[in-house]
């Protein structure tokens, strides 16, 4: 049975006597059930409550007993996204009540999912965490498509960075990433694709340094476009691309299948235009 927020006071479950059990964050892998791990998947199915994220995908809810609650802390339905405070304070309320709490998130726990602040604020209030680490975007979003983001003959490393601007104005160093030589692959890059690619263009990156978008990587929406830095923007545009997606430059994006060797011609992987 789902339970929206509004509903957190019902439905309360068979408690455990006794210390309470370690709070588990749970990666929920980028989409397709089948890419849970093992232990996320018995976590889940073993859950008296399960906090699930927006990005989750909602197949992967499946796994868990029908008698488990399952509270929805994202913004879905245009509903404001529940804050922070309050999560913690729910993860910290049902832990206490020697529930089995499972705190599901998209991807990787900590890999832009706000897992440290979870773990920071479970720790203070003397409870135990366990991290059961899911398979992050940045990595499932470019093998969907078939790019190795390492592949040694085009990169010496990768860089997972966010495109998201922060408040305080501190966002990655665009220059610094141009320079590195390393595939940059790109969460919450989407909106401001404009601006992260001038930046890398400035900083001197090739116009023609191959650049992908994959959005809503490892499920039936999966849609992607592979092409080239100088366009990537225009494409996003053109092709109505959004959120969740993820941005990838470098010379490893040439490998992904239907690659066009000519790179004069970008090509459409499964673009619905
Ligand atoms: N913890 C998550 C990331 C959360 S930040 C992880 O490890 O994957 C949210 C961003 O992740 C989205 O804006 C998008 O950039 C990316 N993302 C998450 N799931 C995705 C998916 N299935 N396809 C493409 N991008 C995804």
């Amino acid at each position: 049975m789902i339970h929206r927020v509004g509903g957190v006071a019902s439905g309360e479950t068979a408690v455990t006597a006794g210390a309470p059990l370690p709070v588990l964050l749970v990666g929920a892998g980028p989409g397709d059930p089948d890419l849970l791990t093992v232990k996320a998947a018995r976590a889940i199915a073993a859950a008296d409550v399960i906090l699930v994220d927006d990005l989750v995908d909602r197949r992967v809810l499946d796994l868990a007993r029908a008698d488990a609650r399952i509270v929805e802390v994202g913004k879905r339905g245009g509903r404001a996204s529940t804050s922070q405070v309050f999560i913690e304070k729910l993860l910290v309320h049902e832990a206490r009540s020697g529930r089995r709490v499972v705190r599901l998130k998209g991807g990787d726990p900590f890999v832009f999912g706000r897992g440290g602040e979870e773990m920071d604020a479970l720790r203070r209030a003397g409870l135990e965490v366990e991290v059961v680490p899911g398979i992050t975007a940045g990595v499932a979003a470019p093998a969907a498509v078939g790019i190795p983001v390492t592949d040694r003959r085009h990169a010496p490393g990768v860089a997972f960075v966010t495109g998201h601007a922060q408040a305080d104005g501190n966002g990655p160093d665009w220059p610094a990433l141009a320079r590195s030589g390393l595939t940059l692959v790109i969460y919450m890059g989407v909106a401001r694709c404009a601006e992260i690619s001038t930046a890398l263009l400035e900083a001197g990156l090739a116009p023609t340094t191959p650049a992908g978008v994959i959005q809503s990587a490892c499920t039936p929406q999966q849609r992607s476009h592979l092409g080239t830095l100088s366009t990537l923007a225009d494409d996003i545009d053109r092709l109505s691309i959004a959120a969740p997606a993820i941005l990838v430059i470098g010379d490893v994006v040439r490998m992904a299948h239907k690659w066009n060797a000519t790179l004069a011609l970008p090509v459409r992987d499964r673009v619905a235009v």
